[in-house]
């Protein structure tokens, strides 16, 4: 049984273009240059069955993501074809999208107990808890797999491993409390019988993880900043990538550079920031990229891990 995959979204929090950004891939972008394509903020969805769905990451953008995949789209007058939801951290743009998917529909929502403890401190939470049973929450404990199963208990032949990465709590937690290897995980995806999907959207030490990323058929690698000092060099306001916890790909203390001989069939950068130049296909950094047999992700790519 092969494990489906669809990237519903490849880029950072903000998108490309991101609302109020007037650099020069958002306003390439904006006004169609060919070879930028637009995109949401990061979400894959996965299934064994082409019928249930979890989504990894729920992205404020869910909206269109939904619209734009007609695997998603409701069969019967109430109904999604969304069974769940797996969170990797509490960053807004993984967890906003929580928030869209109210009107009363029953979600199983996986988190580790820390993540979890961050969102219920956010009274808006509640709007998924209006009933018993809408709302049914599994812990991720690292290193356990666990098979998906939806809000009313059924199995569904995707099953998941949690491994942390290096990574840090979301920045509107950051002031008050400590980081801790719950933080930020990455997720280990298969059925019974297929390979791995590995989804890593936001990684601070690529060595560091890699025997978490190693044997993947595929995987889906932070590929956020291409260089360390991406936004300041712009002149935006902001620290260097280190600070936000995502390792550029780029430069010689780059992923690119540290996962070079990782044993991955398919190697694909996504969570891009709208800033990154691998945004451009014609630019010396994609091909640096592709040529060193990476993929730069894209909205509506589908990968079937056999
Ligand atoms: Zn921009």
């Amino acid at each position: 049984m092969a494990l489906y995959v669809l990237v519903l979204g490849s880029a950072a929090g903000g998108g490309f273009p991101q609302w109020n950004c007037g650099c020069r891939n958002c306003a390439a972008v904006r006004a169609k240059v060919s070879g930028l394509l637009p995109r949401t903020q990061d979400s894959v969805a996965v299934s064994a069955d082409r019928r249930r769905w979890f989504l990894l990451n729920a992205s404020p953008d869910i909206g269109k993501q939904i619209r734009d995949n007609p695997q998603l789209w409701p069969r019967s007058l109430r109904d999604s074809p969304i069974s769940g939801v797996v969170l990797t951290n509490g960053d807004l743009d993984h967890v906003l999208g929580l928030l869209h998917l109210r009107e009363s529909q029953p979600l199983s929502v996986y988190a580790t107990a820390r993540v979890r403890s961050g969102l219920e401190r956010n009274v808006f939470l509640r709007t998924l808890q209006r009933f018993d049973g809408q709302l049914r929450w599994q812990t991720l404990e690292l290193e356990r797999t666990c098979e998906l199963q939806t809000a009313a208990g059924v199995p569904c032949g995707v099953h998941v491993t949690p491994v942390a990465v290096p990574g840090k709590p979301p920045l509107h937690l950051a002031a008050d409390c400590e980081p801790a290897l719950e933080d930020n995980v990455a997720l280990r995806v298969r059925t019974t019988s297929s390979g791995v999907l590995t989804y890593a959207s936001a990684v601070a030490d690529a060595k560091a993880a890699l025997p978490q990323l190693q044997g993947s058929a595929a995987l889906l690698m932070d590929g956020t900043f291409w260089s360390e000092a991406e936004l300041p060099d712009m002149g935006i306001a902001m620290g260097p990538a280190r600070s936000m916890a995502h390792q550029p790909v780029g430069g010689p203390e780059g992923s690119l550079a540290a996962l070079n001989k990782i044993d991955a069939a398919r190697r694909i950068y996504t969570h891009l920031n709208n800033t990154n130049p691998m945004l451009d296909p014609d630019s010396a950094q994609y091909e640096r990229v592709v040529s060193a047999g990476w993929e730069v992700a894209r909205d509506g790519l589908k990968l079937t891990v056999e």
